[in-house]
C-alpha cells in the first residue's frame, strides 16, 4: 500500500456560546492570524444564527464554515429545524453528526444519526461523525463494542463513493469539556486504531487507511502537539479552546508543524 499523508484537520466546534458580536471578533481574530495554513484544513462550526455573519467573515479566507447539527430532511413542516439546504446555501461545507451531547443529553439514537448522515451526505455535504464511549464503557471493557457499534449503525447504507466527504472524531464522552480528565494521547492512538480496524471492516482497507479520524476531548494549543504527533490521529475536534482566537491559531500551527515533519525524509 503507497503511502498516504492525510492533511491535518482542526475544527472549531462553538457549541451553544458567543452573542453575534463575540463570533464576529472571534472570526476576524482567526481569519487575521491563519494566513495560507498549508496541510491543514481549519472548519470553525459556530451557532446556527451566525452561520450567516461569520460565513460572511470566512469569505476569501482557508477557513472553511460548518455546522453542528442537522436535520436529516431537505425541507417540510419540521418547526425549529435546519435543513442541510439550508446549510449548503449559507456556504457551509461540513456538518458535525452524533456529537455526545446531541447523544446523551438530547436522546439521539444511532439510527436517526445514520438518516442524518445519509441525507447530509446526500445533499452535498462533508459530514463529521462523532463516536465515543462513556467512562461506564470504558471501564467495563465495552469501548470497542461501543465503538463499533456507533460506527456500524452511523453509517448504514452509506455508499463508498461518499467516503471522500466523510471523517471521524472520536471523542470520549468523559474527556469533553474535562481538562481534568482528558484521554491520554496513547489512548486516543489506541482508539483510534480500533476505530481504522472496524471501518476497514466495513469498508476495506483502502478506504481506512484514507479515512481521516480527528480526536477531540479538551485539546488545547499545549497539548496538541502530544495528540497530533501520534500515529492515526489526524486532526482534533475543538470545543472550550476554540472559542480563543490565539488558542485555536495555536492549535493550527501545532497542526501545521507536526504535518510537515511527517512530510519530512526519514
Ligand atoms: C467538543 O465539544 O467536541 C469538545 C471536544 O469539547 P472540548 O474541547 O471543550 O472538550
Amino acid at each position: 500500500m503507497t503511502t498516504h499523508i492525510r492533511q491535518r484537520f482542526i475544527v472549531g466546534n462553538w457549541k451553544m456560546h458567543t452573542t453575534a458580536f463575540e463570533a464576529q471578533q472571534l472570526a476576524k481574530g482567526i481569519v487575521d492570524g491563519i494566513g495560507t495554513a498549508d496541510h491543514v484544513t481549519a472548519v470553525v462550526c459556530p451557532p446556527f444564527p451566525y452561520l450567516a455573519l461569520v460565513g460572511d467573515m470566512l469569505k476569501g479566507s482557508s477557513v472553511a464554515l460548518g455546522a453542528q447539527n442537522m436535520y436529516p430532511e431537505t425541507e417540510g413542516a419540521f418547526t425549529g429545524e435546519v435543513s442541510p439546504t439550508m446549510l449548503l446555501d449559507l456556504g457551509c461545507k461540513y456538518v458535525i453528526l452524533g456529537h455526545s451531547e446531541r447523544r446523551h443529553k438530547l436522546g439521539e439514537s444511532d439510527g436517526f444519526i445514520n438518516q442524518k448522515v445519509r441525507c447530509a451526505l446526500d445533499s452535498g455535504l462533508d459530514v463529521i461523525l462523532c463516536v465515543g464511549e462513556t467512562l461506564e464503557q470504558r471501564e467495563s471493557n465495552q469501548m470497542e463494542t461501543l465503538l463499533d457499534r456507533q460506527l456500524k449503525l452511523g453509517l448504514a447504507g452509506v455508499s463508498s463513493e461518499s467516503l471522500p466527504h466523510l471523517s471521524i472524531a472520536y471523542e470520549p464522552v468523559w474527556a469533553i469539556g474535562n481538562a481534568e480528565h482528558h484521554a491520554t494521547p496513547q489512548q486516543a492512538q489506541d482508539a483510534h486504531a480500533v476505530l481504522r480496524r472496524q471501518f476497514s471492516q466495513i469498508f476495506g482497507e483502502t478506504e481506512a487507511h484514507r479515512l481521516t479520524i480527528q480526536y477531540g476531548g479538551s485539546v488545547v494549543a499545549d497539548n496538541t502537539a502530544a495528540f497530533l504527533s501520534r500515529h492515526g490521529v489526524d486532526g482534533a475536534l475543538i470545543g472550550g479552546a476554540s472559542l480563543k482566537a490565539d488558542e485555536f491559531l495555536a492549535i493550527i500551527r501545532a497542526g501545521i508543524f507536526e504535518i510537515e515533519a511527517e512530510m519530512q525524509p526519514v
